[in-house]
């Protein structure tokens, strides 16, 4: 797609930008890998590891124009925004922290001799990113490539140029030297000409399935290491003993926050016989009283979609719910006013033919499931073609833990919705991708964890 800037809320564009050419992505590339050659890469840690120290400082300084250009750009609201760029600079500082130590060579017994395992860069990662989290998607990545020297090369989604120009001018500020992290406006087919790049080592993807699966298997082809970070259709189950008003409250913000757009967003809402009359009684009146509005406001709690092409899936989504006999308890269209606007919906009786059961809904649509026991708790969570998060929530912690242990997700969470922090490992199993963000995991995705085994003297 084109990089073009539009404002989700007025509905009006803002800028175009032209993509680089072959010869400029060649020509980035180069520079990339010529820094991956140098001690900049290859040399102490601590000189890279004071680039993030001074991007965690700059991310705070411009807290708030990052907020107010993804407003502009995708409409997350103001107030979630200035969240996001709290979470991505206390990803910048947890890499500066602990990555010397995380990057030590680490002993392995073994019956040859003294043995032990370092951890050294592979070259220039290519990273493909989605629109919903501009900055936090970026630095998800980025943070633990430049900890470890790797140089990134980066596409972000059509829809957010500004972000993308933002956060590289803020990188280069921090110190980072030229070709460690770029920013490329590229097509999806210059994305797959890059792939068959001798210089590109790895790429990290974020995005749909559809987009996953093709530089998945073009990775693949030219064997080049891969995480994919893809959709989910996370559960949200609330146990016949949970904490009815938290519950109610973290269900809300956890289908409303950011529009619904989530990878991680609560989904499925696994309701207990027990507690099903209250829990839907008082969910369906929270989703009604969310505050819908321009993202620049800061009461507002639930800004436009992000493009015109979303809201239409969506419509399209909940239209054909419906039609298989979805029930409407409230919302199930879009919002009359200007801007992408959805409006809070929740669906019930959702049977398994219909085509509903097994989708993503990337928007503030929820979808309700009454089951009887625990059994029945596990059976649908895992009837799932995703694998992300969940959450679970309960007053018995024990009774939660057993189930934690059974749902089949990369995450789950016991009474606190499927959220991030700099040190726990992001990522899912099946549809939801391979690979892990975030945490030591992250870290290692894209390190040579080379053996060096020295033959004891005998
Ligand atoms: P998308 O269409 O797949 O876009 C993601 C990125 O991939 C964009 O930069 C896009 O560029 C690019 N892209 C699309 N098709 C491509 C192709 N054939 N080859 C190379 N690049 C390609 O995803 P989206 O609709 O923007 O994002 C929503 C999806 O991302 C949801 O399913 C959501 O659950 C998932 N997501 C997952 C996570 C996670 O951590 N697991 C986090 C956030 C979002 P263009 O913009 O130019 O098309």
């Amino acid at each position: 797609m084109a990089y073009r800037s539009l404002n989700p809320f007025t509905e009006q564009a803002i800028s175009h930008f032209d993509n680089h050419t072959d010869t400029e992505v060649e020509a980035i590339l180069s520079t990339a890998d010529a820094l991956y050659r140098s001690d900049w890469s290859k040399g102490d840690v601590s000189a890279r590891l004071t680039i993030l120290e001074a991007l965690a400082d700059l991310l705070v300084e411009n807290r708030e124009k990052l907020a107010q250009v993804m407003a502009q750009e995708m409409g997350k609201p103001i107030s979630q925004g200035r969240k996001e760029i709290d979470l991505c600079t206390s990803i910048a500082r947890y890499y500066a922290t602990n990555a010397a130590n995380l990057l030590r060579p680490q002993p392995v017994a073994n019956d040859i001799g003294e043995g032990w395992v370092e951890y050294h860069p592979i070259g220039v990662l290519l990273a493909v990113e989605p629109w919903n989290f501009p900055i936090y998607q970026l630095i998800r990545v980025i943070a633990p490539a430049i900890a470890l020297g790797n140089p990134v090369v980066f596409k972000h989604a059509s829809i957010v140029p500004k972000c993308a120009l933002l956060f590289e001018d803020i990188l280069r500020q921090a110190g980072a030297p030229k070709g460690a992290v770029t920013n490329l406006f590229i097509s999806a087919a210059q994305v797959a000409e890059l792939l068959g790049d001798a210089l590109i080592q790895g790429v990290a993807l974020t995005g749909s399935e559809g987009a996953g699966s093709k530089v998945g298997a073009r990775a693949a082809e030219m064997i080049k290491k891969s995480t994919l970070e893809l959709g989910g259709s996370d559960v949200f189950v609330v146990l016949d003993d949970a904490d009815l008003k938290k519950a109610v409250s973290a269900g809300v913000s956890a289908r409303i926050a950011n529009a619904g757009q989530v990878c991680i967003g609560a989904k499925r809402f696994v309701v207990q016989r027990g507690i099903a009359d209250d829990f839907i009684s008082a969910f369906v009146t929270g989703m009604k009283s969310v505050m819908m509005g321009d993202p620049l406001e800061e009461e507002t709690q639930l800004g436009p979609l992000a493009s015109a092409e979303a809201l239409a899936d969506l419509c399209q989504q909940v239209e054909s719910a419906v039609q298989n006999g979805a029930q409407v308890l409230t919302g199930g269209k879009r919002a009359d006013r200007t801007g992408f606007f959805y409006e809070p919906t929740v669906l019930a009786q959702i049977s398994k033919d219909n085509p509903a059961y097994y989708q993503e809904f990337f928007g503030p649509v929820a979808q309700i499931y009454i089951v009887d026991d625990d059994q029945e708790v596990i059976a649908l969570a895992n009837d799932s073609l995703f694998g992300l998060g969940g959450s679970i929530f309960s007053t018995d912690i024990n009774r939660a833990r057993l189930l934690a242990s059974q749902i089949e997700t990369g995450m789950v969470f016991i009474n606190t919705p499927t959220t991030s922090r700099p040190s726990l490992p992001f990522g899912g199993i099946k549809r939801s991708g391979y690979g892990r963000e975030l945490g030591e995991s992250g870290l290692l995705e894209f390190a040579n964890r080379k053996l060096v085994v020295i033959a004891a003297s005998h």
